[in-house]
């Protein structure tokens, strides 16, 4: 039998009424002939719930059980999802990360899927089980322990499924029926995209357009996997919702395809560091081995022996990162006057593939967020992608501003 894969997010199974839509959605497909395996998330809002207990409990935490507890939203959807197919007469089983098992590397709360053997489920399809439900965002690590991919996760474990077992697709059900220009939350005049690139999309996700997880799509871009994005609250045709392909397969696009943001960033700035070589490994060392993901950095033109270091990164990593750079302080490794966290900022970044041809667009992203009066407080470019680090509360005035000036709800 062909194989689907069809993944639900926290909204898709927010409650038993959307299970039973999910459900159904599942057994269209089955009803064609497919064997399916459907990847849930936990109920929405189900692992903000569960995060926030984990940093009252111990705000540096041990990850380990960070992933004991955040992994166990997704084994509630899963055997809901698995009874109400029952109760449909869909034959189905639901699976844990580590039954499968869903090997993973070790690094708790951001682990990368190695393995997904697919001997177990498949015995199962062999026997007449019609859908395999897997509790998405989990694994095992080699020391026999659950891990998590990160937020967003189940996106890859779809993905991964996906690539595991050929399947002819992998469709990702969520709240909104594709991938926009922007967040059509943020932006009313963002538009739907049929196709977007992959490596389009894997810059979007990156740099913050949740609606798909950054390691889904490079798994997909790697294993060649035909992805769909499209909404579960429609009634979907076969060419609904949104493809993610290769550049290829795409005739016209606009030179700026989408605007992403990221409204979770911190800015650092270490004020008066003694300048030497090797001061950047010593600072952003300890800052790695602390498990920070540093983004942007500037460092400013060194006097007298003494400059500034800025760099940026998520918002609940500052404890973490002020407790490396102190702990470096202290060792001796580093010398420096002062840390400054600024916990008000936003990522806002122009993303396109034509962005590589053409010149320009810097420019016009400067020009527009100056006639808005916003200022830019750091600024990176990459061959498609540029992004400003901006006061957070002109992030929704930004990426509405950039999507006016690129225009983007017009289609090439
Ligand atoms: P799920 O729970 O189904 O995984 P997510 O909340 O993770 O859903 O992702 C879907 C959300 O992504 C949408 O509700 C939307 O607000 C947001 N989003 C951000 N950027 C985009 C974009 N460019 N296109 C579509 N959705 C986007
Ligand atoms: N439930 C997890 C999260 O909220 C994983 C996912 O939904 O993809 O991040
Ligand atoms: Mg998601």
């Amino acid at each position: 039998m062909p194989v689907l894969v069809m993944k639900f997010g926290g909204t898709s199974v927010a409650n038993l009424d959307r299970i039973r839509r999910a459900a159904k959605r599942v057994g269209v497909e089955v009803a064609k002939g497919y064997d399916v395996i459907v990847i849930v998330s936990a109920m929405s809002g189900k692992t903000n719930e569960l995060v926030g207990w984990v940093n009252e409990t111990s705000p540096l935490y041990d990850a380990r059980e960070y992933d004991a507890v955040v992994s166990s939203g997704e084994n509630v959807t899963a055997g809901l999802m698995a009874l109400t197919l029952q109760e449909m007469d869909v034959p189905a089983r639901s699976w844990q990360g580590w039954q499968v098992p869903v090997k993973t590397t070790a690094a708790h709360s951001a682990a990368r899927i190695e393995e997904i053997p697919s001997e177990n489920i498949n015995a199962k399809f062999a026997q007449g089980m019609k859908v395999a439900v897997v509790a998405g965002f989990q694994g095992l690590s080699p020391e026999g322990r659950i891990t998590t991919l990160g937020r967003g996760g189940s996106d890859t474990t779809a993905v991964a499924f996906a690539a595991a077992f050929d399947a002819e697709r992998c469709d990702i059900y969520t709240d909104v029926d594709g991938v926009y220009t922007t967040d059509p939350r943020i932006a009313s005049k963002a538009r739907k995209l049929d196709k977007i690139a992959f490596e389009e999309m894997l810059e979007l996700a990156s740099l913050g357009a949740k609606v798909l997880q950054t390691r889904s799509v490079e798994l997909a871009m790697r294993y060649n996997v035909k992805l769909r994005v499209l909404s579960s609250f429609e009634e979907q045709s076969d060419d609904a919702g949104t493809l993610v392909c290769a550049e290829e397969e795409i005739m016209e696009s606009n030179v700026v395809s989408g605007i992403a943001y990221s409204r979770d960033e911190a800015k650092m700035t270490l004020i008066s560091v003694a300048d030497r070589p090797g001061i950047a490994a010593a600072i952003f060392g300890p800052l790695s081995e602390a498990g920070v993901n540093v983004d942007m950095i500037i460092q400013n033109i060194a006097e007298e022996g003494r400059t500034d270091m800025t760099f940026s990164c998520p918002t609940d990593q500052v404890a973490r990162a002020e407790k490396a750079l102190q702990d470096a302080q202290d060792r001796g490794e580093i010398n420096y006057h002062d840390l400054v966290a600024d916990t008000d900022v936003a990522k806002v970044s122009a993303v396109g593939i034509g962005m590589r041809s053409q010149s320009g667009v810097a420019a016009l992203m400067f020009k527009t967020l100056s006639n808005e009066g916003v200022n830019i407080k750091v600024i990176a470019t990459s061959e498609i992608k540029i992004s400003v680090l901006i006061d957070r509360k002109y992030m929704e005035l930004a990426v509405q501003a950039l999507h006016d000036a690129f225009e983007l709800h017009k289609a090439a």
